[in-house]
């Protein structure tokens, strides 16, 4: 369970009617994916655009859907930037969304501005149509990107000739490639393909760029990639539980992760535990995971409160907590005099680990024993997954710098975290442990989280 994210994800489709409801349906399958804001444009003699800060669902109206014409169109939820955004331009009317994040947005603009080019408001979003729109044509846009961008871009482009979609040359943040009668689409996670009756195709290649036209999908230009570099931490945290990204179940890395925190406690000599359990909804596939392997009773200790929810994300750290606090009740005739092993994805802070650790004990839990997916993280994402910062990493309050090389290192750390979220005893998956339940080769997996080392260099 983790701080505010900073993340988006994308949904265009090209079909042979109107694709407004569609989309809304699509954007609505990734919500998971932000929060903040949403958004749909279509493509009709002209681009035609709905935005709003709020959830999809929330949002849009029967009458907005309905007043969104066209058979091809893009949508986006965030919690970061409004989008789409649409432009008047050379090209014709285009609309622009994005996943991702761009580490050089300030030099960028700043060469724009001193070449006579003005802002909005500076979005990174706008950077990146501005860029495109200097090029002669979409492709020679989206390409030139390639050599501009210093980050991660999975993105989306809505012109009079069709959907042109896009992945940076590291293949950093999900894009997936989906059919369905007369249709072709374009997402971020797969979950919002066989939720709508598609089927996936294939994820789109690092440095691809794809046309969804009249033609079907086509493969307009291959950028050479220098390797790939998937975002581990979709798999532990980011990714719904039924999508598959870049050909890994999520479903099954997270019970592969649980496994690995399983099998590290046999071979340390177990731990005395009565059941497992986890810190809804993002630690679930982990506990179980570790039950599959164990055998230990899996158990609901939290209970979901589903009319906690609100429309926005909460702004601050205190209305997090308490938006938190309301969400999950303890089951106290579950815990009571019981010892729990409690599975998470990962800790940022440590504050709200700290809570239920707390509220497991004040209703009578003889001992938590926390067991965490993702090693400690040590480093902030450069590439639009999260707002941490070094400040706020609590593995960081105690190791200097990242690297964890040795195991005893990381027992250190897990002892000092221990006494500070008041856990009978805690154990992070060590980073081999972490890359080797994801079955992904290490070289094709950006793990700057941990490693601290970004995969284009620095
Ligand atoms: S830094 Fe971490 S969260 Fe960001 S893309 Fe890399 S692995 Fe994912």
């Amino acid at each position: 369970m983790k701080a505010v994210q900073d993340n988006c994800g994308i949904f265009a489709i090209y079909g042979p009617g109107p694709c407004a409801w569609e989309i809304f349906q699509g954007i609505d399958f990734l919500q998971h994916r932000g929060q903040q804001y949403c958004g749909i444009a279509t493509y009709d003699d002209g681009v035609h655009q709905v935005t709003h800060h709020g959830k999809v669902l929330n949002t849009f109206t029967d009458q907005e859907l309905d007043s969104l014409p066209g058979r091809w169109g893009i949508g986006h939820v965030s919690l970061k930037e409004r989008q789409p955004v649409k432009w008047q331009s050379s090209l014709g009317e285009i609309a622009v969304a994005f996943s991702g994040n761009l580490i050089n947005a300030k030099a960028l603009k700043d060469d724009m501005m001193s070449r006579g080019k003005a802002f909005w408001r500076g979005y990174h979003v706008e950077i990146i149509a501005k860029l495109i729109l200097e090029e002669k044509d979409p492709v020679s846009g989206i390409a030139g990107l390639a050599e501009k961008i210093i980050g991660a871009y999975s993105l989306v482009v809505l012109t009079r000739e069709g959907i042109y979609a896009a992945r940076d040359l590291f293949g950093l943040r999900p894009l997936i490639l989906g059919h369905g009668p007369g249709r072709y689409i374009v997402c971020s996670e797969s979950r919002a393909l066989h939720n709508l009756g598609f089927e996936i195709v294939r994820d789109v290649r690092p440095g691809e760029i794809v046309l969804l036209d009249h033609r079907g999908c086509t493969t307009v230009r291959q950028l050479p990639s220098p390797r790939s570099a998937h975002c581990a931490f979709e798999w532990a945290y980011t990714a719904s539980l039924d999508s598959v990204i870049d050909g890994l179940p999520v479903l099954q890395a997270r019970y592969n992760l649980g496994a690995r925190l399983s099998q590290r406690d046999q071979e340390e000599g177990g731990v005395q535990a009565d059941l497992v359990a986890a810190v809804p909804m993002s630690g679930i596939a982990h506990a179980i995971g570790y039950h599959m392997h164990s055998r230990l009773n899996y158990q609901e200790v939290f209970l979901y409160n589903r009319y906690a929810d609100r429309s926005y994300t909460q702004a601050t750290q205190v209305a997090r907590e308490k938006m938190a606090k309301r969400k999950l009740a303890v089951l106290q005739h579950a815990v009571k005099g019981k010892s729990i092993i409690l599975c998470d994805d990962s800790i940022v802070r440590g504050t709200q680990i700290y809570n239920k650790v707390h509220e497991l004990k004040q209703a009578g839990a003889r001992a938590v024993h926390v067991r965490v997916a993702c090693p400690p993280l040590m480093y902030p994402c450069d590439f639009g997954i999260s707002t941490r910062t070094y400040e706020e990493l609590m593995a960081r309050k105690y190791l200097f710098r990242g690297d964890i090389i040795t195991l005893e290192q990381l027992r250190d750390l897990e002892g000092w975290v221990a006494a500070h979220i008041g856990a009978d005893s805690v154990k992070y998956n060590s980073l081999e442990a972490f890359v080797a339940a994801l079955q992904l080769s290490r070289d094709d997996l950006c793990l700057k989280c941990w490693d601290g080392k970004r995969p284009m260099g620095d």
